[in-house]
C-alpha cells in the first residue's frame, strides 16, 4: 500500500484517520453500527489522543486498535502567532515532508486555511508555493490532521458542541494552503467526506471551499461528488495574459473552465462560484480588464462573486504590489456595480509569511 510507503519501520500502523464512518465499520468488522459511531465520536468531537480514553468500547476492540491502528498526529516544527492574530503552523509529516497549516480569526468567523499536497506542481509565477516544486501528493490522513491539529492547538475540543458564532474558533475550511487540490482528487475527496460527515466533524458543505487553478475536466467530477463551495483563481479575463501568469493556461482555456464552472454551479443549485483574482501591478490591473470579467461572467450566466487580492510579493519574483489603492477600488467598484460582490482581500499574516501565495517550505522553514 502507497502509504506505507512513508511510515518508519517500526510505525507500520495505518491511520484510523483515513477512513470514513462506514470504511471503520467493516475495517474494524464491526457488526454493530453504533460502536464505528462510538469511535468516530471519539476522534472526532473528542479528539481524544489515545485509544485508553474511548472508555465506553470494548477492552477487545480498543486492544485490537493499539495494535494495529495509530491516532498518532504530525510533529509540529514551528507555531507561529501574527501581530493580526493569524497563527501558522509548519508540521513534518511521517516520512520528513513538511506542509504549512494557517488559522485566520475574524470577528464573524474563524478560518483554516489546508494545504492538499506538499508543494505544488503548477508553477504559478506568482505564487510562491509553486516556485518551489510539487513533492507529493498528502494522504487522505494527512489533510484530516490538519484539521485535528489546529483543534488541538486552539484547545478547540471544548467548544465544538457549541454553535457556530457561539464560541467555535475554526468555523470554515478553506482548501487554499499548499497544493492544487484537483490533482490529488480522490484523497482530497474522501477526506473532504470524513470532515463534512455530520457525526463527527461535521463542517457542513456551505462552510467548505475549494479553490483551483482551473482543472477543468476535475470540475465536472467535483460537480457530482460533492457539493462545496467552488472558488477559481482567475485572475485574468483573457487566455493571453492568463497565460503569462500560469501555466495551466496552456492547458485549459478560460472558455473551457467557464463552461465547467456553469454546470458546477447548476450541481450546488446556483450557489455563487468565487472568482479570486490577484491584482499584479501593470498585468492584469486596468479597469478594461474589470470589464471583460464582467462580460465573461455575463456570457456564461455563472453565478459570481469576486474576491480582489491584492499580489503579495516574496523574495525571488519578478512581479509587483499594486502601490495605487485608489485603482484598487476603481476596480472593484466597476464590478460591484454590475451587481457581483467584488470584496478587496487583504491577507493576513504577512508578518509569519501566512498570507496567500507565501507558503513554502523547500528551501527554508520560515
Ligand atoms: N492551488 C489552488 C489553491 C491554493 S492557492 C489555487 O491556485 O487556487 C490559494 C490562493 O492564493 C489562490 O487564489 C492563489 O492564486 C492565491 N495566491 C497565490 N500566490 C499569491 C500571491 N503571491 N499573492 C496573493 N495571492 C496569491
Ligand atoms: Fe499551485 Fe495554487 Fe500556487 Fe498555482 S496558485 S502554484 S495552483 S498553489
Amino acid at each position: 500500500m502507497v502509504l506505507r510507503r512513508y511510515l518508519r519501520k517500526n510505525e507500520i500502523m495505518e491511520s484510523l484517520f483515513n477512513f470514513t464512518l462506514e470504511e471503520l465499520q467493516t475495517t474494524l468488522s464491526l457488526s454493530k453500527n453504533f460502536v464505528a459511531k462510538q469511535v468516530w465520536n471519539w476522534l472526532y468531537c473528542c479528539g481524544v489522543k489515545s485509544f485508553d480514553e474511548m472508555t465506553n468500547i470494548s477492552k477487545q476492540l480498543r486492544q485490537k486498535l493499539v495494535e494495529q491502528y495509530s491516532i498518532k498526529r504530525p510533529f509540529i516544527l514551528k507555531d507561529l502567532t501574527s501581530i493580526d492574530g493569524t497563527r501558522k503552523w509548519l508540521v513534518k509529516l511521517n516520512d520528513g515532508e513538511k506542509i504549512e497549516i494557517v488559522y485566520i480569526p475574524e470577528e464573524d468567523r474563524g478560518t483554516l486555511c489546508i494545504s492538499t499536497q506538499a508543494g505544488c506542481g503548477m508553477g504559478c509565477r506568482f505564487c510562491s508555493t509553486g516556485s518551489q516544486g510539487l513533492t507529493r501528493n498528502l494522504e487522505v490522513f494527512e489533510i484530516v490532521w490538519e484539521i485535528i491539529l489546529a483543534r488541538d492547538c486552539l484547545d478547540e475540543w471544548k467548544n465544538i458542541s457549541k454553535g457556530i458564532g457561539n464560541g467555535r474558533k475554526i468555523t470554515n475550511i478553506v482548501l487554499m494552503g499548499m497544493g492544487e487540490p484537483l490533482n490529488n482528487y480522490d484523497n482530497v475527496v474522501k477526506a473532504l467526506k470524513i470532515i463534512n460527515d455530520e457525526n463527527g466533524m461535521a463542517f457542513s458543505n456551505r462552510r467548505i471551499t475549494l479553490s483551483t487553478c482551473g482543472i477543468a475536466p476535475k470540475i465536472y467530477d467535483l460537480a457530482r461528488d460533492i457539493k462545496i463551495n467552488l472558488a477559481i483563481s482567475l485572475h485574468a479575463a483573457t487566455d493571453e495574459i492568463r497565460k503569462k501568469i500560469m501555466p495551466i493556461a496552456e492547458s485549459f482555456s478560460i472558455d473551457e473552465i467557464m463552461k465547467a464552472c456553469s454546470v458546477y454551479a447548476k450541481s450546488t443549485n446556483y450557489r455563487r462560484i468565487t472568482f479570486e483574482y490577484i491584482m499584479i501591478k501593470d498585468i492584469n490591473d486596468s479597469i478594461a480588464e474589470a470589464e471583460k470579467l464582467v462580460k465573461l461572467v455575463k456570457k456564461y450566466n455563472v453565478p459570481a462573486k469576486f474576491n480582489l487580492i491584492p499580489f503579495n510579493y516574496w523574495v525571488g519574483c519578478t512581479f509587483k504590489e499594486p502601490s495605487d489603492i485608489k485603482k484598487i477600488m476603481r476596480f472593484a467598484a466597476y464590478i460591484t456595480n454590475a451587481r457581483y460582490p467584488c470584496p478587496i482581500r487583504l491577507s493576513k499574516g504577512g508578518d509569519i509569511m501566512a498570507a496567500c501565495g507565501q507558503l513554502k517550505t523547500s528551501t527554508r522553514d520560515f
